[in-house]
């Protein structure tokens, strides 16, 4: 390992063998959750001089933060529902993120499809997206006719539209967001471990003084004390907050996409339509070398703990969406490389019946000292994390003062000093591992510093994770660390003999255990991440 490396989540062992013998029991905050609300969360503590922990019941982003749609969006729709507040939070989020993170969060184009005799038409897009872009500060909206925008979707449908209107938003990967702003985190001071989950918190007279963590590896619980303890379990918010607060907030509501190979459809934009059914918004959109169909928008009633999938009746959706406007290029289901969902912590509302219509705000609550924030959006987290944090203060020593106001460092190479034949890769690169890129990529051998062919992804990248960022399991490099899992066929069956390699290196497993791995890998792949089988319909 080169010197000038951080030890980003090596710590985990270390730490928790400290906790076994007594030491790092108590901290200023505890932040339960390791989606990007509680990464969010402990970025901000740290850098007010918090001493700060965050424990993740299973991987880091394994929750919803790896199951979005990926967009970093200021809400069109927001927007026209009239909610000016959350849409401007969502736009400088937006901006700042850009500017921030390139590489890792890029503009990129949407089309809106105007449907003939639907609302929006041509000219109330128009008024929604002048105001959209000024709240923005840019100006990036354009009408494109049938003609023009067949050019750019070659195969779409146009007898019911009347053209679409082009805007920008951008596009992220949702893991690698919690992953970066963990490094950061952890670089400033903080702690996170995966693997790791509370099960009860602990009440001294009513009020809540810390959390029981079911230990790593181990059946000994380990009772950890702190001064505010945060409970940013997303959608399984209510669970804890019960042991203060009988209220029931949180409305699950499940999301679903399909992955189709980019060749069937090449998008280099985001297509926006109405589906043919209900009128909802689905989108199609390039994705890690991919085109992406999504999202579908219902209750979900199904046990949290099981991973969220998509259903037969979900995956009829969307590719009904798909194939209604592209009846020349028809899928099916034989197409379909893989899917994911995702659960939706939308704070529930007694009004809404139907799911789409329910707001996705964030809410904070503070029982008993213990704060629960939940809601809300990838894009707005840094805002989330401030408004959990504030509600903690009361409880807090006083913040030391900062000047700094990024989530992220900027690392001081340009891309083409990275990688000089390929600086648009080399910018991927330093937007997804910052200061670590070039350390990232030397560390490598030669042979792996190449992209994997169809993909944007490469080797060192695998190995990177294996040695420094906190891989637990082999679902954890695949799925989330990187995406290889989602992006090739069969779960990336045919990187197993090169990870083999690299697991056995950098992890220390032996065969036993690499075959383990690679049995729950699949048994996780096939049950959430591919198709559910054709005859399972109600
Ligand atoms: P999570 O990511 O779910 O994190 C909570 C974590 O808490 C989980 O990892 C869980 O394992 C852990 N946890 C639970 N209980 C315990 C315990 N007892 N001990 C320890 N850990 C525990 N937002 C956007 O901005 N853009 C989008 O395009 C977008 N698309 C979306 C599409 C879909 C289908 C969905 C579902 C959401 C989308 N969102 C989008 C919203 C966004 O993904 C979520 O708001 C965000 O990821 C929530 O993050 P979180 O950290 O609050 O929750």
């Amino acid at each position: 390992m080169s010197s000038d490396v951080n030890p980003l989540f090596t710590q985990r062992d270390k730490l928790v063998a400290e906790m076994r013998s007594g030491g790092s029991l108590d901290w200023d905050i505890i932040i339960i959750g390791g989606g990007i609300t509680g990464a969010g969360i402990l970025r901000e503590a740290v850098r007010r001089g918090y001493r700060a922990l965050l424990l993740e019941q299973g991987d880091f982003s394994s929750g919803t933060s790896s199951r979005s749609s990926k967009m970093i969006h200021g809400g069109l729709r927001y927007l026209a529902a009239g909610d000016l507040k959350l849409t401007k939070e969502s736009l400088s989020e937006r901006e700042r993120l850009l500017a921030e993170a390139p590489g890792l969060v890029d503009r990129i184009s949407f089309f809106f499809t105007l449907s003939k005799g639907l609302f929006p038409g041509r000219w109330a897009m128009a008024v929604i997206l002048t105001l959209y872009d000024f709240i923005a500060g840019i100006r990036d909206h354009r009408y494109y006719n049938n003609r023009r925008l067949g050019e750019r979707f070659p195969g779409l449908q146009q007898g019911h539209l009347n053209g679409a209107t082009a805007y920008s938003d951008a596009m992220v990967d949702d893991s690698r967001l919690v992953l970066r702003v963990l490094q950061e985190s952890i670089a400033a001071g903080g702690k996170a471990i995966n693997y790791s989950k509370v099960s009860q918190l602990l009440l001294a007279d009513g009020q809540v003084q810390g959390v029981v963590l079911d230990a790593p590896d181990s059946s000994d619980a380990i009772r950890l004390r702190a001064a505010a303890v945060i409970n940013a379990t997303g959608a399984w918010a209510d669970r804890l907050r019960n042991q203060v607060n009988p209220e029931q907030r949180i409305r699950p509501l499940r999301g679903s996409h399909l992955i189709i190979p980019r060749n069937l459809m090449p998008v280099t934009d985001v297509l926006t339509s109405l589906h043919p059914e209900d009128k909802r918004g689905v989108y199609i959109y390039p994705w890690e070398g991919t085109t992406v169909i999504g999202t579908t928008d219902l209750d979900h009633s199904e046990d949290l703990d099981i991973e969220a999938s998509i259903n037969n009746a979900e995956v009829d959706y969307l590719l009904q969406a798909f194939n209604v406007q592209f009846p020349q290029q028809v899928i099916s289901r034989a197409d379909i490389i893989s899917s994911w969902a995702g659960v939706r912590p939308v704070i529930g509302s007694e009004s809404a019946k139907d799911p789409s219509k329910e707001r996705r705000d964030h809410a904070v609550w503070s029982d008993n000292g213990l704060i629960t924030v939940s809601g809300g959006k990838l894009t707005t987290f840094r805002l989330i994390a401030l408004d959990a944090l504030n509600a903690a203060l009361p409880q807090l020593p006083a913040a030391q003062p900062f000047t700094d106001e990024r989530v992220f460092t900027t690392p001081d190479l340009t891309p083409s000093e990275l990688v000089a034949e390929d600086p648009q890769w080399a910018q991927r690169l330093l937007g997804r591992y910052g200061i670590q890129a070039k350390a990232m990529l030397h560390s490598a051998p030669v042979e792996e510093r190449q992209r994997i062919a169809g993909t944007d992804f490469c080797l060192a990248e695998c190995r990177w994770a294996a040695r420094h960022e906190g891989v637990v399991h082999l679902d954890d490099l695949l799925l989330r660390r990187t995406r290889l899992g989602m992006v090739m066929a069969q779960g990336a069956m045919e990187l197993l003999p090169a990870l083999e390699a690299i697991c056995t290196a950098e992890l220390g497993w032996d065969q036993d255990h690499w075959r383990l791995e690679v049995k729950r890998y699949m048994s996780i792949w096939k049950r959430f991440y591919s198709l559910p089988e054709d005859n399972d319909r109600p």
